[in-house]
This record gives structure tokens, sequence and C-alpha cells, in this order.
């Protein structure tokens, strides 16, 4: 198994990150528990942060908040730079509460509420991602009412769709997200921004997918957007003073999985819109990159406790762990993988092919199949790593399980940054009618 950050096997034998023993962590917060490497977190902001904004001065890094959000993590995000992508008000709200400065926020979604849009209108969030006929309508007609100029960006669908191993070039494209470039849409959508007067129009978005492991679709993107950039410029004379590429970027999680470096990613991006900038007579817009999963994927890793063990001879081990499915969907929604260490036993060497299963009634509650570890038992502290993404965002409360406390560790401190649900908390938003009394 690959560790990350600041992982290490430490004299006991227990496995160690941020200088702090995971037997250690699952006994005085319990499991399952969330473990958060601050060094690694702040690491991957700077790797961003110096292959952008360093390397090419006009660009900037705004962290997708969807994958992991919380007031503790806004501050970090904050300290080390890098913007905020919000896509609701929940969030947008997380990042006011924690201080994160509202002209830093970009505000996403394809289906913004009056509310939200209200919301963000009095925070003067930076920009608002426009994304589609009927909030350009409402957006103008609530800024003009406001007596605001609302900065925008619009957010594109430019053909150009890609998952892990492959992207696809479409011609017509099928998503619920954006302006669609290749039928019009986007440059009517262009037209009547400059038509607004509570709009100001600031650039272009698009965002191609996730965990994408080729830079190739990347440059591809930038060299699309340009060219439509020009476009504007013939049609309409807007100069197109900012371009967003996304997020998407990939991370490593399990043996195999073989990310290219952030900084060609960087690489292939300029490339991509300095050439065409060149090519088309254009000013180079500022860059703007959006990692989520690149920021936190690597620097969560989730400790369970093990429980049940069922072993079907000639079959299969289960191996059942004290959560699942309710703290991490992710395999059973799109099968995604993961590998695990039995952090009491990090120095052992692997005897058996075991599958780590939820204590969720359903059997897709699968967190992952045939992995090998050291003789597996009751009570050992299981760590998946590379939970950090999209684990406690998607979290629910299936089966009435709480949802886990999340730390923060560094050299050898351990800060709770989100509390465990109580049974109480559970029952907090039940309401009992007087006629069933
Ligand atoms: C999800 C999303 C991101 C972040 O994606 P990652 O794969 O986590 O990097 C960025 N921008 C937009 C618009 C998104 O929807």
């Amino acid at each position: 198994m690959e560790f990350h950050g600041t992982m290490r096997v430490n004299l006991r034998g227990h496995l160690e990150i941020g200088g702090c023993d995971v037997v250690d962590l699952a006994r005085e917060f319990g499991t399952p528990l969330h473990i958060f490497d601050e060094d690694l977190l702040r690491q991957n902001c700077r790797r961003f942060h110096q292959a952008f904004v360093h390397k090419y001065g006009n660009a900037e890094v705004i962290y997708a908040g969807k994958a992991f959000l919380t007031v503790a993590v806004c501050r970090i995000i904050q300290q080390e730079g890098l913007g905020l992508d919000v896509v609701s008000g929940g969030e947008l709200y997380t990042a006011l509460k924690a201080g994160f400065p509202p002209d830093r926020i970009y505000f996403h979604g394809n289906n913004k509420s009056y509310a939200e849009l209200i919301m963000a209108l009095e925070a003067g969030v930076g920009r608002i991602v426009v994304d589609n006929f009927f909030e350009l309508e409402v957006l103008a007609r609530l800024a003009e009412e406001r007596g605001q100029k609302v900065p925008v960006l619009l957010r594109l669908t430019p053909g150009i769709e890609a998952h892990t191993h492959e992207y696809i070039r479409t011609g017509q494209i099928d998503s619920k997200f954006g302006f669609t470039l290749p039928n019009g849409q986007a440059i009517a959508a262009v037209k009547k921004v400059k038509e607004m007067p509570g709009l100001e129009y600031k650039g272009l978005h698009c965002h191609i997918g996730s965990q994408i492991f080729d830079v190739e679709p990347y440059r591809h993107a930038a060299e699309v957007m340009m060219a439509f950039i020009e476009e504007i410029r013939n049609t309409t004379g807007l100069i197109t003073e900012e371009l967003d590429l996304g997020g998407g970027f990939g991370i490593v999680y399990v043996e195999g999985d073989n990310p290219p470096p952030i900084e060609a990613y960087a690489e292939a991006i300029m490339a991509g819109v300095c050439g065409e900038a060149e090519r088309r007579g254009l000013k180079v817009p500022k860059v703007i990159v959006e990692p989520g999963r690149a920021i936190v994927g690597t620097a969560g890793s989730t400790a369970y406790t093990v429980g049940s063990i069922k072993e079907i001879p000639g079959v299969r081990k289960y191996v059942a762990v004290d959560g699942g499915m309710a703290d991490n969907i992710r395999p059973a929604l799109y099968g995604a993988r993961y590998e695990a260490i039995l952090a009491n036993k990090a120095a052992a060497e692997a005897t058996e092919v075991v599958s780590i299963t939820g204590k969720c009634c359903e059997s897709g509650d699968m967190l992952i199949w045939d992995v090998a570890l050291p003789e597996v038992e009751p009570g050992d502290i299981l760590l998946t790593p590379c939970t950090g993404a999209y684990g406690y965002a998607m979290a629910s409360n299936y089966n009435r399980l709480g949802r886990p406390a999340a730390v923060l560790v560094r050299e050898g401190q351990a800060d709770l940054i989100i509390k465990r649900e109580t049974y109480e908390d559970l029952l907090r938003y039940d309401v009992l009618p007087a006629r069933l009394k």
C-alpha cells in the first residue's frame, strides 16, 4: 500500500499520521474516525499554488469545497491563498461563517434558488458562475432590483468529456450543466449578458470531468475555449478576462493509479491557453482551476474498528467494520476502489485476502473487495487511506448511524474539526405531532 504525506509505521508497529498513533486516535475519538493530515493538505494547496499562480502569475487556484468543507478547512484554504468554489447556500454559509473573504468565493450550481442567489448577492461573492438561461434572467433581474452590477462567468459544455482513463470529444452534448457550446447556445448566452445592465461579463468556465489521468483533455479544453473566446471578441467585441477550466485532477487511490503530477496539468493547460492566445491574437486570460479531490483526497483517511468476521470456506472472508456506505458511499455508488491497512499491525506481512464490508443493511455495502492484509481479528483498527474527498461530504445517516468525527492531525497533535453525531443529534429534527402523543 502506498503511504501518503506523513503516514509512517512507528516503533510500536502502529500506523502514524501527523505524528499521531492511529490506534491512540481511535481510542481517544472513537471509530469510524476521519483523520486529516494537515501538512499534506497544506502541501497539496501549495503545489497547486506553485504550479499555477507562482509560475504563471495571472492565475488562480480555487478549492472545490464540495469535496469536503468545514469551517476549519475554509481557514486552511484561506491561509494557503486559495479561493473557494461553493455550490449551495449551505456551502456558502459555511464559508461566510468561517470568515472566508467573499470576493474570493465563486458560486456554482445548475439550479441556484432565488434565496441562494440573494444570499450570494448580499454577501458580495466574487463571481457567480451562471449555468443556464433561466438563471441568467433571474440573476439579471435580482441584480437590477438591487442596483448591483454582478460579475459573472458563464459555464459552458464544450463537448469534451473526460473520465479516468479516456476522454471523448462529442459533437452534441448531453449534460445537465452549462450552456452548450457546439450548438450556439453559448454565444447566445454571451450576447444576452452583454445586453443585461445588472451583469458584468468576466469570462468562461468549463469542467470536463473527474479523476482525469491525462493532461490532453485539459489542453484540448483550453484550445476549444480559446477558439470560442475569439468568436466572442469577433461577434460581440467583449474581452474575456477570465478562463476557469474546472477541476478533475486525478489522485492515487490504489496501487497502479498513475495520475500526472500537478505541474504537468499546469503546463498542458497553459500551453493550450497561451498557444491559442498567440495564434489568434488574443489577450491571455487569467486562468483559474478548481481542484477538489486533489486537495483533500489523499489528506484524509478513515479509521474503523473490525467487528464480526464471516468466513465462507472456499468462497470469501467478510471482515465487517463499524462504518461503511453511510460514511463512504463511493464504492457502492460507482465502484470506487480503496486500499486498507491494519493500523495496529502496520509492520506485519499480509497473509490473507479478505473483503471489507460495512454494517449497513445492504448487500452492496462493501468498502473493498479482495484486499491482502495480515491476519485480521475483531478489535483491529482498519484504515482506508484517501477518503478525504467525497467521503464525509457524501455521508448519510442511513440506518440511523451517526456521522463520524473528523480530526486534524499535525506534529503529534490531534484536534477535532467535526464532532461525532450522537443519538440525541439523530433525534434533533424528529417531531412528534400532538395527536400521536
Ligand atoms: C466537482 C467539481 C470540481 C472539483 O472536481 P474534483 O474532481 O474534485 O477536482 C470543480 N469544479 C466543478 C464545477 C465541479 O463540479
